[in-house]
């Protein structure tokens, strides 16, 4: 069943001279998994078409945007619409209210909200507004959490408890790290010791729902106790809801746990497939923000008319139906992998949550930490994903990363990824 990706290959090869490691975001490559990356020419619902003419059903579904399917009708014409009058005013237009409205009525923490073009801009730009508004100067992150690829986010856990930070990249100075703390998800004494000890501490960002180091859900009423304890010490809480806000429901981690955060980070969904993100808040901390107030933060092309009228096509359409309707193909799924998963008992583990799901080769009954998605087994992956890219399912190209469901899956698409995953489990651990 080998795949026929020759033109792939070839211009995998020409990018290489061209794009460091031929691409413009390193996990796209397949370091992880091997082989090289596939280029791909068509998306269509919940199926994507490469440079050869292979024909997957994608999980990956551009790492979370795209909640409708690829090139879904009603994002398409709007983006077509806006398009011919005009791609950038560099100055407001009507669209920007209107996509403020869904955000706040979505989000009841959020009463004001500033756009911007990616998910990084958005945490850099609330650590900021985090910082200009308590006036203190560190930071408290989760180890294993994703915020993008600003310095002081760039940062990991030195060894102990709850460590300060140690750059996590090249290029990042120990100065831009040193002011990151990094406590471990889901222990809530690692972070109440931190706070205990520190009194310069300006805010907590975390992924409400770990999505960027497998899945990891939050254990009873940690969501709860860390919004207890910001409160408590008051350090601004800001969750970052790139890939929640909008996916596990309209309001995100928010609406699911019952918790508020005091910012919010957006971006992925709410741009509908096109270069957006967001940051909001209460008036009052919003208020700090540049014209109204002394954090400064601008962008030539954000709030950009196009993305913003994808990201409004996307939005009407998440209704509470859609929510109902993710979750049945949720449950559908992870029913089907219960057979599956009990052949293979102990060797590995699915774990789905909403729309959004994991596949990891540990022994694990639960995945709670960062450590034991470390533990689990990539080579095994690697192998997984290259049988199941032969097989017609295109996984997201590490076992490091989630898998998402969008509206244009259907029952069929994963009856045939269940099979798929049976022969390649077989393959691997058979
Ligand atoms: C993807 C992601 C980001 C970064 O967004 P970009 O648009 O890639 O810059 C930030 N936080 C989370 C939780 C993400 O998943």
């Amino acid at each position: 069943m080998a795949l026929n990706t020759s033109r792939s290959g070839e211009l995998y090869v020409k990018a290489c001279t061209l794009l460091p490691g031929g691409v413009n975001s390193p996990v796209r490559a397949f370091r992880s998994v091997g082989g090289h990356p596939l280029y791909f020419k068509l998306g269509k619902g919940s199926h994507i078409i490469d440079e050869d003419g292979n024909d997957f059903i994608d999980y990956c579904m551009s790492w979370g945007p795209l909640i409708l399917g690829h090139a879904d009708n009603d994002v398409v014409k709007a983006i077509q619409k806006v398009a011919e009058n005009g791609t950038s005013f560099g100055a407001p237009h009507e669209g920007e209210i209107s996509i403020a409205e869904m955000v706040v009525n979505a989000f009841p923490s959020i009463e004001k909200v500033r756009f911007v073009n990616s998910g990084t801009e958005a945490t850099m730009s609330a650590i900021r507004l985090a910082r200009g508004f308590t006036g203190k100067s560190k930071i408290i992150k989760f180890d294993g959490c994703y915020h993008g690829h600003a310095d002081h986010l760039l940062v990991a856990a030195g060894s102990g408890l709850a460590t300060f930070g140690m750059p996590d990249s090249a290029g990042v100075t120990k100065n831009a790290a040193k002011d990151t703390i990094v406590v471990k998800y889901n222990d809530i004494d690692a972070l109440h010791q931190v706070l205990s000890h520190n009194d310069d501490i300006a805010c907590c960002i975390m992924e409400p729902v770990c999505c960027n180091y497998g899945l990891i859900l939050p254990e009873n009423d940690y969501l709860h106790k860390v919004r207890q304890l910001c409160t408590q010490h008051n350090v601004l809480l800001i969750f970052d809801e790139v890939i929640t806000g909008f996916r596990l429901a309209r309001g995100g981690a928010q609406e699911r746990f019952g918790v508020h955060a005091d910012i919010t980070t957006l971006g992925k969904i709410i741009g509908g497939g096109l270069p957006v993100g967001a940051y909001g808040g209460k008036a009052e901390i919003m208020a700090k923000v540049a014209p109204d107030g002394p954090v400064y933060q601008a962008g030539t092309l954000s709030g950009n008319p196009i993305a913003v009228a994808a990201g409004i096509a996307t939005l009407q359409k998440l209704v509470p139906s859609a929510y109902q309707k993710l979750e049945e193909l949720g449950k559908y799924f992870e029913e089907q992998m219960k057979p599956v998963v009990s052949r293979y008992n102990g060797k590995m583990l699915f774990v789905r949550f909403a729309s959004i799901f994991a596949l990891y080769f540990s022994k694990d009954e639960t995945i709670t930490t960062v450590d034991q998605v470390k533990e689990s087994n990539m080579q095994q992956f690697a192998q997984f994903h290259r049988l199941m890219l032969e097989r017609g399912v295109y996984l997201s190209p590490s076992g490091y990363e989630v898998g998402f469901l969008s509206l244009a899956h259907s029952k069929d698409d994963i009856d045939a990824t269940i099979k798929a995953i049976d022969e390649s489990l077989a393959l691997v651990l058979g």
